[in-house]
């Protein structure tokens, strides 16, 4: 069975996290949204938690 669930294809760049949707747009950006899988997050994106590690700790 197939996922409906989708993703926002830009969230990397809109938005702090991925957002999900069961429509075909983001509703929060009103960007394109692309099935699910494979994962939303980008396995090459080896600065990906070295970024979000600092966002965190700016919150401080
Ligand atoms: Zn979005």
């Amino acid at each position: 069975m197939k996922s409906a669930i989708k993703v926002c294809s830009a969230w990397k760049h809109e938005h702090d996290r991925p957002v999900y949707t069961l429509g075909s747009t983001c509703p929060v950006c009103g960007g394109d949204a692309s099935n699910s899988a494979p994962a939303p997050f980008d396995p090459a994106d080896s600065y990906g938690e070295y970024r979000r590690a600092l966002r965190s700790r700016d919150r401080d």
